[in-house]
């Protein structure tokens, strides 16, 4: 039930959203002021049946005198109408004070957890890069939504609930020891017995439902993989293998499942007899009790009333309990992904960068991905503003990892990475990344309108300059063309463009961000002849007077940079114009005399 354990990670969870719970804190002291009363007229619920039993019934319809002082008037037919209505009203008044807690506790809980689910999701947007590498999406997914509605939920459908039971159950103990002392202590026996037993079982299904809530979440993150893959998945014919290892996951997580739900049935099972037990022994003592005018009948109607009442709470409990369990299973998985620090963020002394030059270096920058040998070693190169650096060389050279390290997607393991003078970790993130362009080979357009996408480049972006961006691009007239023009929806469900169309909508952009650098990943890649023409031409508009990197394979759009670097095996091995590496007559050179005769062919 309640241990040390899951109570420090309560504790861990409450601290975690105290800035979210501090707002509405007011609702939540409302919703416990109601939940009081809630409980004070559960107490009261079965006084009006005894006053009926004790001084109407008992008495056979005979009432003289009341020691009440204002009831003294009234004869025996008028107090059973005013107890009658009294019945009807603490009724209503328990339902009232019950319907406010709830629903001011769901209100508070939901205004938390969407607050909870919106830091989440930023948080894992700023998570760096070779967090997200490792991270499986699905699991990620199931975090943010499932995870996070599990924990709202619960502070409605159980943990409200358990409170109000347990206060319940504290005030009935109150009122039963007040009556008669002997039949509280019977009442009360039976509770070390009760918790002894919960506590076991509610260990187990805690334990059962994280390993199902872990083995979803793996469940999860594997079909969005599948999904996200299917055409390679289909293509190698991997359906039936993924389809037998996604059926065996399934068939345990199944199991996991109706293994909680075994643990909870039987632990019902066990507090329904306890109940009856006590009950039993209670109305067996309470019964010779009455006989020997120790207590009125009354007296023993409310205390069987209450051992029903304050002992289904207990059974309650139990239910609860794995709920809750549930609950915390999922607030740590929360906690845990919000506790991840960003490998790569802004430090306390960054500040916005100002408008850059385009002025850039590299002073002896050695990378290397998490556990594996380095990447990039000793770079070093100064690339002048405006200036047009073409990055060439076999795959896996690290012409990617060298450009990342200039969006500050990963910070160097060595040296510097300099833009107009200062070291880039002295920037802010944002500041940074938002003075470079970047067009890749496959460009990733967004389910949304043209519009939006090209609005994407620069968070302010007017009308005018979405138009402009266009032209630039070379789009204008193809969007015009669309459809809807500009309203037109594109990625996934939309309409379908060509990769040149696609190309130039990344171009657009990137233009409107009005970069001082801009980096192109095989921007040309995969179009025909006409396309890249086009693609081509705007990109040359786009990256006019921006200091530039370019990375290619294809020689013949390298040959016009101001510098060409040569990078195999993370190294820089030759750096020049087109002319000096032609003259040095190695590497370079004999690649794009390679090149020559595969075009000239
Ligand atoms: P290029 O752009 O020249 O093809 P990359 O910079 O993409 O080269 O890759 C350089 C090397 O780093 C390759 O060996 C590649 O396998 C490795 N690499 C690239 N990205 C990652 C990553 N996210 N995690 C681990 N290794 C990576």
């Amino acid at each position: 039930m309640i241990n040390e354990k899951r109570l420090s990670s309560i504790r861990r969870i409450l601290k975690h959203f105290l800035p979210q719970i501090r707002p509405q804190i007011n609702l939540i002291l409302l919703s416990f002021v109601a939940l009081i009363g809630e409980t004070v007229f559960r107490l009261l619920e079965p006084w009006p049946l005894k006053f009926i039993f004790d001084e109407i019934i008992y008495k056979g319809f005979q009432v003289e005198s009341l020691k009440v002082p204002f009831l003294d008037n009234l004869n025996s037919f008028g107090l059973l109408s005013l107890l009658a209505v009294g019945l009807v009203a603490i009724a209503v008044l328990r339902g009232t004070m019950a319907y406010l807690s709830t629903t001011g506790m769901a209100v508070a809980a939901t205004r938390i957890m969407s607050e909870v689910r919106a830091n989440l999701y930023a948080h894992l947007q700023s998570l760096s890069l070779s967090f997200h590498h490792k991270a499986k999406t699905g699991d990620l997914i199931t975090r943010v939504t499932y995870d996070i509605e599990r924990l709202r939920e619960v502070t409605v459908v159980a943990a409200l609930p358990l409170l109000t039971n347990v206060l319940t159950m504290l005030g009935m103990l109150g009122v039963m020891i007040w009556l008669n002392l002997q039949l509280a202590l019977i009442a009360i026996a039976i509770f070390p017995l009760f918790l002894l037993t919960t506590t076991a079982m509610s260990r187990r299904i805690h334990k059962v439902a994280k390993k199902q809530r872990q083995r979803e979440g793996v469940m999860a993150a594997n079909a969005a993989e599948a999904m996200g893959a299917i055409k390679v998945v289909q293509a190698l014919s991997l359906q039936s293998m993924l389809e037998k290892s996604f059926a065996k996951q399934n068939k345990k997580s199944l199991k996991e499942s109706a293994e909680t739900q075994r643990l909870r049935a039987g632990q019902e099972r066990t507090v329904e007899v306890l109940v009856a037990i006590a009950t039993a022994i209670v109305l067996w003592r309470g019964v010779q009790l009455v006989i020997t005018h120790a207590i009125t009948p009354g007296d023993l109607l409310v205390f069987i009333t209450y051992l029903k009442v304050a002992f289904k709470p207990m059974r309650q409990l139990a239910k609860y309990t794995g709920q809750i369990a549930k609950a915390i299973a999922s607030g740590e998985r929360v906690i845990d992904l919000l506790e991840i620090v960003p490998e790569v963020r802004d430090s306390r002394w960054s500040y916005a960068a100002p408008l850059f030059q385009g002025m850039i270096e590299f002073r002896d920058v050695s990378f290397a991905y998490e556990n594996q040998a380095n990447t990039l070693n000793n770079i070093s190169f100064k690339a002048f503003p405006g200036q047009k650096i073409a990055l060439v060389g076999a795959s896996g050279g690290g012409k990617s990892t060298l450009v990342s390290l200039l969006l500050r997607l990963y910070d160097p393991l060595e040296g510097q990475v300099v833009i107009d003078g200062h070291n880039l970790r002295e920037y802010t993130l944002d500041s940074l990344r938002r003075q470079i362009s970047i067009v890749l080979q496959d460009s990733i357009l967004f389910a949304a309108s043209i519009r939006d996408n090209i609005a994407y480049g620069c968070v302010n972006a007017t009308e005018e300059e979405i138009l402009m961006a266009a032209q630039l691009a070379n789009a204008h007239d193809f969007i015009l063309d669309l459809p809807d023009g500009y309203d037109t929806v594109v990625g996934e469900r939309g309409a379908t463009l060509s990769g040149g169309q696609k190309q130039r909508i990344a171009i657009a952009r990137a233009a409107i961000r009005k970069a001082p650098i801009v980096i192109l990943d095989e921007p040309t890649v995969g179009l025909d002849n006409r396309s890249e023409r086009i693609v081509t031409e705007a990109l040359e508009r786009l990256t006019y007077n921006s200091t530039t990197f370019l990375i290619t394979h294809d020689l013949r759009t390298a040959k016009n940079a101001d510098q060409i670097f040569y990078l195999e095996g993370g190294r820089i091995l030759e750096q020049g114009t087109h002319k000096q590496l032609m003259n040095i007559g190695k590497h370079y050179a004999t690649l794009y005399h390679l090149q020559q005769t595969v075009h000239v062919n």
